[in-house]
């Protein structure tokens, strides 16, 4: 499926792409899509390494789910196994076979636990869920006796997010069990609400109750910390953090400058460059109003490629009433300027106002930077009125992708 040779070139040469033999490729030639999401391989690597020096002797996990946060789950979790990372979080089993295929060795969680039935495909994977309520643990429990699988699992206690795990209540029932030979439990986690928001008072209340945990469970690796919990200081390292989004460059300190590196790029094509008169209106409901002649570029990008269609409006609400000459803060860099998107993101195309650059770079089939060279997902969910995760996650399947070693 994937096309990793050095021949592999696409149809029509884009000048401006490093060597081949650095790049490794998936999905059409560019000019058969909207455009090219490039994924800076090297760049996950070297911020998962400086997570990994923020928390020693904390081990460092990588969370890989939502196909490594649409990075690309087989080219990451080998990137990373390769860099020395020896557990892997996903959501899913189907993502947990995924990840074995290229991480022979590691340990591989499944977030999202025991499903009724999967313990067979969980020993074939050689996967561990991550349990969190007592019939599931009575059914992991139960074949692992039957079949002398000695597979591992995660025992996963709520401490205030309320949405998977025991209740703090329910821990004195394994506290007998992890003292047996051979018992299975790998990893006593729970998941912080409000890690980024290192103010809230509900940080430290999860910290205590699992620091309590901790003292119950001595012996058993304890986890707690995603991306943001890493920046909350040593008391929410215990073990084993579990950065995922920080991997990929999504700011894990939003009230303060981003300590990752950039991850992804995204360019498009643009499709045609046309003149609207002074008082003509651009786009699906006319939201937006000419206030001068302008030329508009339309680029090959919509909603239907992951592009919030909230980044439309001015002020992130797509009701909000049509405004004369109004703009969202959405921009695009085309010929090396930031240019304003005009009218509402369309399912394949978006509008952005090249009013004064000149002719010779804004052309058909020129690029326009959508992601990269100072714009960054989290700018995009700003725009929306989102998050970065979710505009990382949502970019799809339908872009050229190309990994960066
Ligand atoms: C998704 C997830 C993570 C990773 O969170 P980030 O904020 O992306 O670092 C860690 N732990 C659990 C339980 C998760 O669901």
């Amino acid at each position: 499926m994937r096309d990793s040779s050095p021949t592999a070139k696409p149809a029509v040469p884009e000048p401006e792409l490093p060597e081949p033999a650095q790049i490794q490729t998936s999905g059409p030639a560019a000019f058969e899509t909207g455009g090219i999401l490039t994924i800076d391989l090297a760049a996950i690597v070297r911020n998962w390494k400086a997570l990994a020096r923020r928390v020693v002797p904390a081990n460092c996990a990588a969370v890989v789910k939502a196909d490594a946060y649409g990075c690309g789950v087989d080219m990451v979790a080998a990137a990373l196994a390769n860099a020395g990372c020896s557990t892997f979080f996903v959501a899913h089993l189907t993502e947990a076979r995924q990840v074995r295929a290229v991480a022979p060795d590691a340990a591989i969680y499944v977030l999202n636990g025991f499903a009724p039935g999967s313990a067979a495909t969980f020993a074939e994977i050689n996967a561990r869920p991550v349990i969190g309520s007592l019939a599931e643990f009575v059914e992991w429990d139960a074949y692992r006796t039957a079949t002398r699988w000695a597979g591992g699992a995660a025992l996963h206690f709520d401490t205030g997010m309320n949405r998977l795990g025991f209740a703090l209540a329910e821990a004195p029932l394994f506290t007998a069990r992890v003292k047996m030979a051979d018992h299975g439990i790998s990893l006593i986690m729970s998941h912080l609400a409000c890690a980024d928001t290192p103010s809230h008072a509900l940080n430290a209340k999860q910290i205590a109750a699992f620091r309590d945990l901790r003292f119950m469970f001595r012996g058993t690796p304890t986890s707690l910390a995603n991306s943001s919990g890493i920046f909350l200081g040593h008391a929410a390292h215990c073990d084993m953090v579990r950065p995922g989004a920080a991997l990929f460059g999504v700011n894990p300190t939003p009230a303060t400058p981003n300590l990752m590196e950039h991850v992804v790029t995204l360019k498009t094509r643009i499709v045609q460059v046309r003149e609207v008169p002074r008082g003509e209106t651009v786009g699906y409901g006319a939201t937006w109003t000419a206030g001068r002649a302008s030329r508009i570029a339309i680029v090959a990008v919509g909603y239907g490629d992951g592009y919030p269609r909230a980044a439309s409006d001015p002020k992130g609400s797509i009701k909000s009433e049509a405004r004369s000459g109004a703009r969202s803060g959405a921009v695009a860099l085309i010929a090396g300027r930031r240019c304003s998107m005009v009218g509402r993101v369309s399912m394949d195309l978006m509008a952005f106002d090249v009013t004064g650059l000149s002719e010779d770079p804004v052309r058909r089939g020129a690029h326009a930077t959508l992601i990269g060279d100072g714009i960054t997902v989290d700018d995009i969910a700003a725009w929306s009125g989102t998050i970065g995760y979710e505009v990382l996650t949502g970019l799809g399947r339908r872009y050229r992708r190309e990994w960066r070693r």
